[in-house]
C-alpha cells in the first residue's frame, strides 16, 4: 500500500506509525499539513492509494480529509468521522441519534437562555468548548455565580462561532475517567486517575492499565459506530453508581503518553488495518 501520513509536526506517535507501516512494506510519504494545497477538482497529485489524517488542527484536518476524499482518496479518519468527534455538540447528537448512552446536554447560543435552562436542571453541571482538546476551558460551575461569570466570558469574547455553550450533566466520577481504543474494533484501553476532576494526561492524570470489560468494548464499539469512526480513543465517565456513558470521541488518537502502561501496541494495530483496507 501507499500511504501519505499528513502530521503537523512529527512527535511520539508520528514515528511509531510511520515505523510499524514501513515494517508492512508500505510506501510512506510525511505530508505536512501547513505545506499542503488542494484544487477544488478530482485530480490528485499524489500517488497514495490511503491517507493517514493526523494533522493536530481540526480546521486543516477535515477541510483537508473532505478534499482529499473528494478525489478518491480512502482518509483515515473520514472527514465524517473527524467533522463529528472534532466538535463536541455534533458528536453529543450524533450519539443520541443512535442511543448511545451519555451525559445530558444542551447546547444554547445565548447567555441568558442559557442560564435559565441550567437554573432548570440544577448544579452543579459542565460546560466545555465544542472545539478544544487536552481538558482547555473545561469548567465545572457549582453555582449561579459561578455560571455568571463563565457564561459573561464564553458569550462577551470571541466571535459569532464562539458563541455557543455546550452544557453537560456532571458526572461524579470515582477518581478517574476510562478510554477505550477502537481499531476496527475495541483493542485496549486505559484508566486515567487524577485527584482533578479533570483527568486528562495532558493536565497530570496518571495512566494505569484497565482489562476492558466486555460491556465497557461494547459500548465504544457503539460510540464509533455513531461518528463512523475507523480508529478512535472514546472516553468513557463512570458514576459512582456504576453506570457508564460515552464523554467524547477523539479522532487523532494521541498515546505517547501512556503506551507503556496499557500494553496496547497501537502502532501496529493501526498499521494493520491500514493493510488490511478497511474503513475509509
Ligand atoms: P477534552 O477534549 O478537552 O479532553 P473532555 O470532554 O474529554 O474534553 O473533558 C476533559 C476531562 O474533563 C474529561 O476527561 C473528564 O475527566 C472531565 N469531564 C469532562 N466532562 C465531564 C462531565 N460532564 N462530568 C465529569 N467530568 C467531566
Ligand atoms: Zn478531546
Ligand atoms: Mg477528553
Amino acid at each position: 500500500r501507499k500511504v501519505d501520513l499528513v502530521y503537523t509536526r512529527v512527535r511520539t506517535e508520528e514515528k511509531l506509525l510511520l515505523e510499524a507501516l514501513r515494517r508492512r512494506d508500505c510506501a510512506v510519504n510525511l505530508v505536512q499539513d501547513s505545506g499542503m494545497v488542494l484544487s477544488m477538482d478530482r485530480q490528485r497529485d499524489t500517488e497514495a492509494d490511503t491517507v493517514l489524517m493526523r494533522s493536530m488542527s481540526f480546521t486543516r484536518a477535515r477541510y483537508l480529509a473532505t478534499f482529499l476524499e473528494m478525489k478518491g482518496l480512502r482518509v483515515l479518519n473520514s472527514a465524517r468521522t473527524i467533522s463529528l468527534c472534532g466538535d463536541k455538540a455534533l458528536t453529543s447528537a450524533a450519539l443520541a441519534a443512535k442511543g448511545v448512552p451519555m451525559p445530558w446536554a444542551f447546547v444554547a447560543f445565548d447567555e441568558d437562555a442559557c442560564l435559565d435552562a441550567i437554573d432548570a436542571k440544577g448544579y452543579p453541571v459542565v460546560t466545555k468548548p465544542v472545539l478544544g482538546s487536552w481538558g482547555r476551558m473545561v469548567a465545572r460551575l457549582d453555582s449561579r455565580t459561578a455560571a455568571e461569570g463563565v457564561l459573561s466570558t464564553r458569550f462577551g469574547t470571541g466571535g459569532a462561532q464562539d458563541h455557543v455553550a455546550l452544557v453537560q450533566e456532571y458526572v461524579d466520577k470515582p477518581g478517574y475517567d476510562l478510554r477505550v481504543y477502537v481499531i476496527g474494533r475495541a483493542v485496549g484501553g486505559l484508566r486515567r486517575r487524577s485527584e482533578h476532576w479533570i483527568t486528562n494526561t495532558a493536565r497530570g492524570a496518571v495512566p494505569e492499565r484497565y482489562e476492558v470489560p466486555v460491556v465497557h468494548a461494547k459500548l465504544a464499539e457503539a460510540a464509533a459506530e455513531a461518528v463512523g469512526g475507523d480508529m478512535v480513543a472514546v472516553d468513557l465517565l463512570e458514576t459512582r453508581g456504576g453506570d457508564i456513558y460515552v464523554n467524547e470521541i477523539n479522532h487523532c488518537v494521541e498515546f505517547a503518553r501512556s503506551i507503556d502502561e496499557t500494553g496496547v501496541p497501537l502502532p501496529d494495530l493501526i498499521a494493520e488495518y491500514i493493510v488490511s483496507g478497511a474503513g475509509g
